[in-house]
């Protein structure tokens, strides 16, 4: 297999085949050649073989994540209860909040993962996504510095998009984020949308792709650029080219992951010295954006008096969460899996809420409460877990717009959950 130019100047790979020609008394006369175009399969073959690296990838980091976050769930609840026990004690308060700030950290990190590993959950609402855009602006504008000029061309009449917010602001920040890095002495950030159909044609040279409609956010630069080496690792995790306090290399694989996890798809065009642009397609859906809700405010840790099932079965989140919810005033019945769980509903008439892990053996909590929720209609009910599964191909969707706490969480959180929870009709 070589690489050969054709008439028109453009370069393509090709297979060979050849069989030497001989005249009746055995001597060579020639040679046969046959030669194929193979230009099209290998790209294809080198499409395939990077989806599956970013998926082995994947599946390994959001492993990891998830087992992390159950520990860290633990120790930023335990830190923050002996927080608020502490008080008067300055030096132990000092060394506490230091405790908490590296799992703070911590938690960040594992989130990130998990966003990469496509096992974030999501919370999607219908959006327009040149209103996203035009709202981040002021702040991007903030953070890239005067050197940058920033320019917007955002199509007013872009197709409706059904996403999660928040992971899309974490898109076109991260990308317009590189883009300053790229660009120490100055240049121009570009943000585009525009509404795009994508043809067979199109799709036939993008195998991952599937014809339609879709909004397409594209962010350039005109810095620095990247060569080859560098356009094939960028969406690896913690592949970064820059200083260790500056990049975490998550930042792309953030994206990548944010973007698969909304059917959409990513490309890169970038040389060196020439710049970079980055096109993301979201899937366009027909609807109208939904309103944009009011920002919600910080309020005081409420308790209650109900009485509320807990089941989870990594014994060190119960513990927490069981104290947690008692010194906020409420009756707690814990159950270690989905089962146990069953057995104290049945035994217990006056329980209000159901705080329910979704991964436990002998049941997990989304089977439990199908049974439970039988038996009593009206029992309400919170899921937690580590990680939300891939939210759009599993059973998941059932539980879209159900009560859900991403671990970890604090006592704050949790407090404020089943408040709103149980206030609900
Ligand atoms: P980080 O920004 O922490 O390094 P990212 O995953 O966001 O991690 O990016 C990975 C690498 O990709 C960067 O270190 C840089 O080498 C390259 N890169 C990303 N965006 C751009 C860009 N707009 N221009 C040039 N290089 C880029
Ligand atoms: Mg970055």
């Amino acid at each position: 297999m070589n690489a050969n130019v054709r008439k028109d100047g453009t370069i393509i790979t090709c297979e060979w085949f050849n069989a030497l020609l001989r005249d009746a008394s055995g001597n060579v006369s020639g040679v046969l050649s046959m030669v194929h175009d193979v230009t099209e399969k290998t790209e294809l073959e080198k499409q395939l073989r990077v989806s599956q690296k970013m998926e082995s990838v994947g599946t390994l980091a959001g492993g990891i994540a998830h087992d992390f976050n159950n520990s860290l769930t633990g120790i930023i609840g335990f830190g923050e209860l002996l927080r608020m026990r502490m008080a008067g004690d300055e030096q132990a308060l000092h060394d506490l909040d230091e405790i908490l700030r590296c799992a703070e950290r911590a938690a960040t990190l594992t989130r990130q993962l998990l966003t990469f590993a496509r096992r974030q959950f999501m919370e999607p609402v219908n959006l327009n996504v040149s209103t996203l855009v035009a709202d981040l602006m002021k702040l991007i504008g903030k953070v890239v510095g005067e050197h940058i000029e920033v320019k917007t061309s955002l199509e007013n009449n872009i197709p409706t998009i059904h996403v999660d917010r928040g992971q899309i602001e974490q898109v076109v920040m991260n990308l317009c984020l590189n883009s300053r890095d790229a660009m120490p002495e100055g240049g121009r950030l570009t943000v585009e949308t525009e509404d795009v159909v994508l043809e067979e044609e199109y799709v036939r040279h993008n195998a991952y792709m599937r014809t339609g409609r879709y909004a397409l956010l594209t962010v350039s630069d005109t810095g620095v650029g990247m060569d080859e080496k560098t356009r094939e690792r960028v969406f690896d995790p913690f592949f970064t080219t820059k200083r260790p306090d500056k990049g975490t290399g998550l930042g792309l694989a953030m994206v990548y992951g944010i973007v698969k996890q909304h059917g959409g798809f990513i490309h890169l065009y970038s040389e060196p010295g020439k710049g970079t642009a980055f096109k993301v397609y979201f899937p366009a859906i027909e609807a109208q954006p939904d309103a944009v809700p009011e920002k919600r405010r910080e309020e005081i840790l409420r308790g209650g008096m109900e009485t509320i099932l807990l089941a989870e079965d990594e014994e060190a989140i119960r513990a927490l969460v069981e104290r947690t919810l008692k010194e906020l005033g409420y009756t707690v019945l814990v159950a270690s899996n989905g089962e146990e769980a069953i057995e104290l509903f049945r035994q217990n008439k006056e329980i209000a809420l159901a705080v329910l892990d979704v991964v436990m053996p002998r049941k997990g909590g989304m089977e439990a409460f199908k049974e439970m929720h039988k038996a009593n209609p009206n029992l309400k009910v919170i899921f937690m877990s580590g990680y939300a599964i891939n939210a759009i191909h599993d059973s998941f969707v059932l539980i879209a717009g159900m009560p859900f706490l991403q671990k970890p969480f604090g006592p704050t959180i949790l407090a404020r959950k089943i408040r709103e929870v149980l206030d609900t009709q």
